[in-house]
């Protein structure tokens, strides 16, 4: 192993040569395939791990659901107390788990660390919550009677992750879990399971100190096989799947036909609008770090911009000047922008893209290709890049579909009604964004003529959401929730009790039964 990379596995206590077991259930182990960790800046192979066997991972839930039967009678707020737990240990490592995100996922170190604290933020919000999850008193119809709509823990969820998001999804499905009483399964990204398994020991110590069973927060890594055997399982009682529409609306259609719980977080295609009367000064390097930033692999990044025609040529012209200014390279340097795509496979897909975009009449204006240098040549680098497509068409596949790459297309309109339009014809709903200063544009993109999305910002870019507000996107999205807002409502089970205190036994709706 290279000493860049030993010196930030060394750094979590994670072995630098043999295999690693990819599975933890209170116990280590793992006997399926050998799964490899590839740094997708260098190639360089980082870990062998051992994913379960379909056999463990049926013991893996059975553990987990004894876990939750115990776990779901610890009083929530000491439940609070382990996540604060959590939360100290995350913090004390941040740093060392950021470079690790950043040295599998590919992300730069600035994005890696900030994934590490929305674990740790979620865990803060999930502490106070152990306090105030709260059920209702509802007024009864009937004399002496009082009705209560009641949480309690749920059972085992499933959490299924993306790559992208190697650490916060994770975060924010297991915070609101363990504060609900739930046992959790985790089955990442096959490509980062070095992520995964420096997570799962850092709150297996802490649940460990606590005498808490470790299959409260399990972990199975392995490929999609796994996950579709965790998605088919009854025995695992809500669903959290993170990841694209394709395998999303399979999962969706899955969970549903046993009738599970589900929530999806999907595929996004975000679009940002710039108004004349826009502080460019803001909105320019916003829409730079939402289209180059994580190159183009956030859900939520911007894939559409569409400039009102008085600003289109002084914005297009400044953010090509950004675009030129990118220093790709080593997402653990510390001058370093643009890190690389995640996978090989990534690269065909943005080469695809680009090369509809010439084929269909597209200008480009920036970008468009690998980049040649040969220091990048073994990383999946690629070229940041902005696209005026022929058609403004939302119908066309270059507008309807996410491409997991940066690539921005551009197209400019004359009145905020038809962005509104064409920010709301395509089949995601995750984020949007208006720039303006102009107060009737605000109300108009955020009432019901406005953006269909589940992020409607103003004067902020598409992405880089905050942990307090729920987090999901509408339509193909999903329609899921998840981290702040009510969000941690679907992670319980609620009951409607009614208590009769009275001497009578009168039936509701005034409805008489006397024999
Ligand atoms: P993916 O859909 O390929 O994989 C996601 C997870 O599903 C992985 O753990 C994978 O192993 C598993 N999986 C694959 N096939 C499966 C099946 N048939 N049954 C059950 N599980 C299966 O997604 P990805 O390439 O890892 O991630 C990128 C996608 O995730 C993008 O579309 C991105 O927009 C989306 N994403 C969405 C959000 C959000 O909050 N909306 C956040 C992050 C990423």
């Amino acid at each position: 192993l290279s000493t860049r990379a030993s010196t930030v596995l060394q750094s979590l206590g994670l072995p630098t040569s043999g295999e690693l077991a990819g599975v933890y259930d209170g116990q280590w182990k793992g006997s399926g395939e050998v799964m490899e960790s590839r740094c997708p800046a260098t190639g360089e192979v980082l870990a062998n791990v051992r994913t379960a066997s379909p056999q463990e991972l049926h013991e893996t839930i059975e553990k987990s659901r004894a876990a939750y039967r115990q776990f779901r009678n610890v009083p929530a707020p000491r439940r609070g107390e382990i996540l604060r737990q959590i939360r100290e240990e995350l913090a004390a490592k941040r740093d060392n788990l950021g470079a690790l995100v950043s040295l599998e996922m590919g992300k730069i170190k600035t994005e890696g660390v900030g994934e590490v604290q929305e674990f740790v933020d979620i865990c803060d919000y999930a502490v106070g919550l152990s306090r105030m999850m709260n059920g209702r008193v509802v007024a009864s119809e009937r004399p002496g009677h009082v009705i209560y709509e009641v949480p309690n823990p749920l059972g085992v969820v499933g959490v299924l992750s993306a790559f992208n998001f190697p650490v916060a999804v994770y975060g924010w499905n297991l915070a609101l879990s363990l504060a609900a009483g739930n046992a959790t399964v985790w089955k990442p990204s096959p490509t980062t399971p070095l992520c995964s398994i420096a997570v799962s020991k850092i709150i297996a110590g802490v649940l460990e100190r606590n005498n808490i069973p470790g299959a409260v927060a399990s972990l199975v890594t392995g490929d999609k096989e796994t996950g579709k055997d965790l998605v088919k399982s009854r025995d695992v009682e809500l669903v959290s799947f993170t990841g694209s529409e394709a395998v999303g609306r399979n999962v969706g259609e899955k969970v549903a036909s046993r009738f599970g719980k589900v929530i999806l977080e999907l595929g996004g295609n975000n679009a940002s609008i710039v108004m004349p009367d826009a502080d460019l000064s803001l909105a320019i390097p916003a829409v730079f770090f939402g289209a180059v930033g994580t190159a183009g692999q956030r859900c939520t990044s911007t894939r559409r911009l569409y400039l009102h025609r008085k600003v289109a040529p002084e914005v297009l012209e400044r953010l090509q000047k950004l675009y030129k200014s990118v220093i790709p390279g080593d997402p653990l340097a510390a001058d370093t922008l643009l890190g690389p795509l995640h996978t090989r496979s990534a690269i065909k897909t943005y080469l695809t893209a680009v090369d509809y975009l010439r084929s269909s009449g597209a200008e480009i204006l920036t970008g468009g290709s690998k980049y040649s240098e040969e220091a990048l040549a073994p990383g999946n680098f690629v070229q940041p890049t902005i696209a005026i497509p022929k058609s403004p068409e939302p119908k066309d596949r270059i507008w309807s579909t996410e491409t997991f790459a940066p690539v921005l297309n551009v197209a400019i309109f004359d009145e905020l009604e038809q962005a509104i339009e064409w920010n709301n014809n395509v089949p995601q709903g995750l984020s949007s964004s208006l720039w303006t200063r102009d107060l009737r544009h605000l109300g108009k993109w955020m009432g019901p003529s406005g953006s269909d999305a589940g992020i409607v910002n103003v004067n902020v870019g598409t992405s880089g959401a905050e942990i307090g507000a729920a987090f999901g996107g509408n339509k193909s999205t999903g329609w899921g929730r998840e981290s702040g807002g009510d969000s941690w409502k679907q992670y319980v089970r609620w009951s409607a009790c009614t208590v009769n205190y009275s001497d009578a036994a009168p039936l509701a709706q005034g409805v008489n039964f006397a024999a």
